[in-house]
């Protein structure tokens, strides 16, 4: 394509955090940009679904990011829709509660003491051997196990793992364990619990939310690209990508009036990469297609179920560990903002990791919200079937990407070979098969488009979220001791 650079047209697939945010920077530069997303609705996996006046966030969506320019963006973005929600989040496992992050003593209280005597011997063992005998750490369970010790991941981490992937927590790469876990290990939480006058906060127990719910960052950023005169299309799948000699030409998408042909200068995908592989035109090397092939992800139904009551429970969230409860996790949504439902109503959201296909995913809407509601009641006996209202059951596919082992080298080769085309930049969670928050999404938006701007590759892309400990903490330097000690006190059991 031979436009001068402020002519050039910017295709991008997908209308996510990571689309939208590449977008409304592009606009607001005065480029032209056209957003594609297959849904009939923006926001991708970071939604706010409205039904019968209740608003649900698909899953729970704190904002918290270590990069102060990523958050200065968005709070500016986002401006005066944006409160402070206190985090209260818990694991229910044998009809009891345990903090999350874990606390000490709450957590060895909990589990009693023989449990107890176990898992400290469990964990200078593990410490043990880490030292001395250092084995290569491969797998899920391998990180747990050198974090925590075997006795604390069997109790606190195992169940929930293999409910939530679906398989044995051998089978999952080490690599999702530096961010799931907050890089805490048990001397980081000794630390916690006893030195009180330590300058590490914690900043998991209050975050920001828009409150009206996370949809609101992706409808903003749209409202935004409007207004700068860029174009979304929703329902429109990108269903190929023309491609010659290492360069896209035009993708085409499929929508209810047929297929049409969406020419550009520089394309910006955030669609999933296996998708993206095989949609490609002349369709790539067999040996690259087979890679792609290998790349799974975690499904889900979100079943919101709306209740006449509100702060049934005190949490943003709870993570559920028995395997005879069907769902996961739920959460509360009077407890992110209270605009979200109608007065003294309030709505819980449940999650049921599965795949698309499977037993799960195939159950209809209703059986799925009675087993749901039934499971709920029977356990946690803080609603009656009288105060059921409503559910409501949203489907989320190619929610988690699921990382195998071996899975980091499959996705250098995918990378590798998509690098070819020079025009087409990789950003977003499935678009770069990467384990995102929905600040490295923003963050590789922003990116993206800056270097489409300033007309280089100053900006790489590839060096959001890469740490393997995704630490939770900030060091602060200079806080007031008065606001330390009550984050210390707000940490501390
Ligand atoms: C349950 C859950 C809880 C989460 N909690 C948090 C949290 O607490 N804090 C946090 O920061 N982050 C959280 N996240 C992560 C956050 O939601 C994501 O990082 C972020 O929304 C990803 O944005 P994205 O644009 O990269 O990807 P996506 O949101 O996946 O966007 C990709 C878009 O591409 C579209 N698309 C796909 N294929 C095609 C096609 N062929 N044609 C056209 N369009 C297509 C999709 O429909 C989608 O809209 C959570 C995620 C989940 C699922």
């Amino acid at each position: 394509m031979s436009k001068g650079k402020n002519l050039q047209k910017i295709v991008i697939l997908g209308a996510g955090l990571a689309g939208l945010t590449a977008a409304y920077e592009l606009a607001k530069n005065k480029k032209e940009v056209i957003v594609i997303e297959q849904a009939d609705k923006v926001g991708g996996l970071a939604r706010t679904v409205e039904k019968n006046g209740f608003k649900f966030d698909t899953g729970p969506h704190r904002w918290y990011t270590k990069n102060n320019k990523v958050n200065d963006w968005m709070l500016n973005l986002m401006d005066e829709e944006i409160i402070r929600v206190p985090r209260l989040t818990r694991i229910y496992f044998d009809k009891k509660f345990f903090y999350y992050p874990i606390r000490l003593v709450n957590a060895l209280s909990g589990i009693g003491l023989v449990n107890s005597c176990r898992a400290i011997v469990d964990y200078v063992i593990a410490r043990v051997n880490a030292r001395f005998f250092s084995q290569k750490m491969v797998t899920m369970e391998d990180g747990y196990i050198n974090q925590f010790g075997k006795t604390l991941y069997d109790i606190f981490f195992k169940r929930y793992s293999e409910k939530l992937w679906g398989e044995d927590c051998k089978k999952i790469s080490i690599d999702w364990v530096g961010q799931r876990t907050r890089g805490l290990n048990i001397i980081t939480i000794l630390k916690d619990t006893l030195i009180k006058s330590k300058k590490v906060v914690s900043l998991v127990d209050e975050f920001s939310y828009p409150k009206d719910g996370v949809g609101r960052i992706a409808e903003k950023l749209a409202e935004g690209i409007r207004k700068n005169k860029g174009k979304i299309i929703t329902n429109n799948e990108v269903c190929q990508i023309n491609t010659t000699r290492g360069t896209i030409n035009s993708v085409v998408v499929q929508n209810k009036n047929g297929k049409q042909d969406i020419r550009g200068d520089q394309f910006i995908s955030s669609i999933p990469l296996n998708e993206l592989i095989h949609r490609l035109n002349p369709a790539v090397p067999l040996r690259i297609r087979r890679l792609a092939l290998k790349l799974r992800y975690r499904d889900e139904l979100q079943v919101a179920i709306f209740v006449k009551k509100n702060h049934i429970t005190q949490d943003t969230w709870i993570y559920v560990h028995p395997k005879e409860i069907p769902f996961m996790r739920f959460m509360e949504m009077d407890n992110w903002s209270d605009r979200l439902s109608p007065k003294g109503t309030t709505t819980l959201v449940f999650e049921i990791a599965c795949n698309v296909g499977d037993s799960m995913w195939l159950k209809k809407d209703k059986e799925i919200i009675k087993m749901v509601l039934n499971a709920y009641i029977d356990e946690f006996k803080s609603i009656s079937k009288n105060d059921y209202l409503g559910g409501y059951v949203h489907r989320v596919a190619k929610e988690y990407p699921v990382y195998h082992i071996g899975y980091r080298g499959d996705v250098d080769q995918i990378k590798k070979y998509v690098n070819k085309y020079k025009n087409l930049q990789l950003i977003g969670r499935n678009g770069t098969f990467r384990y995102n928050n929905m600040d490295h999404s923003i963050e590789m938006g922003l990116f993206a488009a800056w270097n489409i701007i300033s007309g280089g590759h100053k900006y790489d892309i590839e060096s959001v979220n890469i740490e393997r400990e995704y630490l939770e903490e900030k060091k602060i330097e200079n806080v007031e001791d008065e606001t330390l000690e009550e984050l210390n006190n707000t940490q501390t059991e």
